[in-house]
């Protein structure tokens, strides 16, 4: 029997963060996962960011880890979403080689000092009475630790399904995790079971390009990490078309060897990637829906069409992929398909992600009831930074709603939970103007300073981005304020001062940015920090744990279980709770100011 500072169970993209967190905060740690070379697999698309993804990737990065630096090294196209709106709605995305992706999470994984790595299932938890000592492998082998941090995915008792035939897997060609799901069951968690699903990968061989329209990506291309200087491989084009009445015919036509509509799949799906099924099925009245064909990697012949997800049976996928126009003769390499698979209710956690009722267990990643690549490094990454700071006796750290797009997916989870998949989007997060991806660093390099994460050269460089940006802003405002009120018109840019005056300071693409939104908006940002400063007061009062609310008469019995069930941390969290009236925040409020005074 071994034993460690901590165990991560998963060597997903929650995992892989969590295990180089916790090891570079100088834990002894272990990762235990199913396939040595999955390590860090993209299970889905070939793609890492997104409308409000982009901004998780930049917040890992600022917080020391891997996932923006994996995109940058293996980014085969950059675009910026929403270029055309306000700077708080921008998003980078980039399309991603594959297998260059992967190597790369490999590569930082089996060379981190004081982590370890084994091939293994895991199979239950032990514990003594509600203490966590550590976890039995299929193997038969028993490893012990202080912390656990559970990163499952979409492997806990997975069911693939292709049309009416199912099997059990984690993902196509691997195996499913069997057992854990009963073991938390055991101790007494709620485990409910979710659905996602995948488009076929089909073979550019076979695609008639020339039919199709090119996408190419921006021509200026900023990297996901603020430690990379540029993007050295070449860029690839992704390309467009449509499905059409065909289509949606031969569609209607499967319905009834459709697992999710023949009652075979009953779990709920992804609301916002939805199968091409339920697309057509839930929008009647549309005759075509779009289809991005995405390379898989730089020199890799294979395409994934974004958009023509399905677990309709291989024979009607591939009548369908065939009457797409550009298709027509398209063979599919690996068919699509809905996966099943088990997921823990998140408000059994605290914002640490640690169980609330089984200490020492942190659980992160899909298995919270999110989706996506990013939300589940972003979860990854603070469970190994709390798992750490746990095991080293030091507090933890938990991110404000108004500090990060992580605080507000950790507090959405934690508070709320979720009944479908999870997905970050710039319409959860309330504080979006002073939020940014340009900024993440700005607002979170200290913390990742202090707590271990990022060296002092990293740390220099963001004090240095805020210097500069100081530095304009003053000059700016130099010459009784005439460049400050040019720049305030939302027709001018820095770029533009730049070129037009030689004395301008000459600041780099986010200190622009950064620049800009602090001229243009400074209405906005001090409206935005007025209503934090507010909440901020209601965040302060904490509910110790533990705390008895039956002793409070005028909450009704709905409030008194909803907060039970939450068990929130501070008198903010209780407000988000879905259903805790205003009132109540009043009550609570009077009741606890009263048990300080006593
Ligand atoms: P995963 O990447 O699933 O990694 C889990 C890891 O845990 C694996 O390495 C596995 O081997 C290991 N593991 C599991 N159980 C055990 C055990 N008992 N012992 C040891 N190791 C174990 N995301 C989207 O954003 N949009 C989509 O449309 C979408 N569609 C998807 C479709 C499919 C079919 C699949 C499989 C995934 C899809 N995803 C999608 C989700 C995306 O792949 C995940 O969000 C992401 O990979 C989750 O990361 P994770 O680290 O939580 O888990």
């Amino acid at each position: 029997m071994s034993r460690y500072d901590a165990i991560v169970v998963g060597g997903g993209h929650a995992g892989t963060e969590a295990a180089l967190a916790s090891s570079r905060m100088g834990l002894h740690t272990l990762l235990i996962t199913m396939n040595k070379e999955k390590i860090g697999y993209t299970s889905c698309n070939p793609s890492i960011g997104g409308v409000g993804k982009g901004q998780l990737v930049k917040e890992v990065d600022a917080l020391g880890g891997e996932m923006a630096l994996a995109a940058d090294a293996s980014c085969i196209q950059y675009r910026m979403l929403n270029s055309s709106k306000g700077y708080a709605a921008r998003s980078s995305r980039m399309q991603i080689d594959r297998k260059r992706y992967n190597d790369y999470i490999l590569d930082k994984v089996l060379g981190q000092e004081n982590l370890e790595v084994v091939e293994d299932e895991v199979k239950e938890l032990i514990t003594s009475g509600k203490v966590l000592e550590g976890v039995t492998t299929s193997s038969g082998k028993t490893y012990k630790a202080e912390c656990v941090i559970l990163t499952t995915g979409t492997f806990m008792n997975g069911t693939i399904h292709i049309g009416l035939e199912h099997s059990q897997g984690g993902r196509l060609g691997e195996k499913a995790s069997l057992g854990l799901s009963e073991s938390l069951k055991k101790l007494g968690f709620r485990v409910g079971s979710l659905k996602t699903g995948t488009p076929a990968r089909l073979d550019g061989k076979t695609i008639d390009f020339d039919k199709l329209i090119e996408q190419p990506g921006d021509e200026l291309i900023i990297p996901f990490s603020y430690s990379s200087k540029e993007i050295t491989l070449p860029q690839k084009s992704c390309f467009i078309t449509r499905t059409n009445e065909k289509t949606h015919q031969i569609i209607r036509k499967g319905l009834g060897e459709s697992p999710l509509y023949a009652g075979k799949i009953k779990s709920t799906g992804v609301r916002y990637c939805p199968s091409i099924e339920d697309k057509i099925m839930r929008f009647p009245e549309r005759d075509s829906h779009i289809v991005f064909l995405e390379p898989e990697g730089l020199e890799e012949g294979e395409y994934y069409p974004n958009g023509v997800s399905t677990s309709l049976p291989v024979k009607i996928q591939e009548e369908m992929y065939r009457s797409i126009p550009g298709l027509e003769k398209v063979r599919i390499n690996k068919p699509a398909y809905g996966i099943e698979y088990d997921y823990v209710d998140p408000t059994q956690l605290y914002p640490t992600l640690e169980a609330k009722t089984v200490p020492g267990l942190f659980i992160a990643g899909q298995i919270n009831g999110t989706t996506g690549y990013e939300e589940a490094a972003a979860l990854g990454l603070m469970a190994g930074i709390n798992a750490s700071r746990k095991v080293k006796g030091e507090d933890p750290i938990v991110l404000e709603r108004s500090q990060a797009y992580i605080g507000v997916l950790i507090d959405d989870l934690v508070t709320k939970g979720t009944k479908e998949p999870y997905r970050m989007f710039t319409s959860r997060v309330e504080y979006r103007i002073l939020i940014r991806e340009d900024n993440a660093d700005s607002r979170l390099s200290e913390i990742a300073y202090k707590a271990g994460l990022i060296d002092k050269k990293r740390l220099s460089a963001s004090r240095e981005k805020e210097k500069n940006v100081e530095g304009a802003f003053k000059w700016l405002s130099d010459e009784k304020l005439l460049r400050l009120k040019k720049l305030k018109d939302p027709q001018v840019s820095y770029g533009q001062i730049e070129k037009e005056e030689k004395e301008a300071p000459h600041l780099s693409y986010y200190e622009k940015v950064q620049l800009e939104v602090r001229v243009k908006y400074s209405g906005y940002i001090e409206r935005e920090l007025s209503k934090v400063r507010k909440f901020e007061d209601l965040e302060k009062i904490r509910i110790p744990e533990g705390f008895d609310y039956s002793v409070i008469p005028s909450l009704s019995n709905e409030i008194k279980e909803k907060l039970l069930a939450v068990k929130p941390a501070s008198l903010g969290q209780a407000s988000r709770i879905s259903g805790v009236t205003p009132a109540a925040i009043s009550v609570l409020m009077v009741k606890l100011k009263k048990d300080r005074e006593s």
